[in-house]
């Protein structure tokens, strides 16, 4: 039996299910340290700046909300 793996959006707080996540690295550039972070690619969208390009596509969810 597969487990289904959730994870937290760090936007809204909401988990939801790892495969439907974006995972975000933020890094220091001075520094090696980094960490990875998880959201809805709606979230996502919404708190970036509209002239921010994303080339890829993170908002192919389902949900009806
Ligand atoms: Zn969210």
């Amino acid at each position: 039996m597969k487990k289904l793996q959730s994870v937290m959006c760090c936007f809204c707080g909401e988990s939801l299910a790892h495969k439907d996540s974006v995972e975000i690295t933020i890094s220091m550039s001075n520094s090696e340290e980094s960490q990875g972070l998880f959201s809805h690619g709606k979230c996502l969208k919404k708190v970036l700046h509209k002239e921010v390009p994303i080339g890829i596509d993170v908002d192919n969810e389902n949900e009806t909300n």
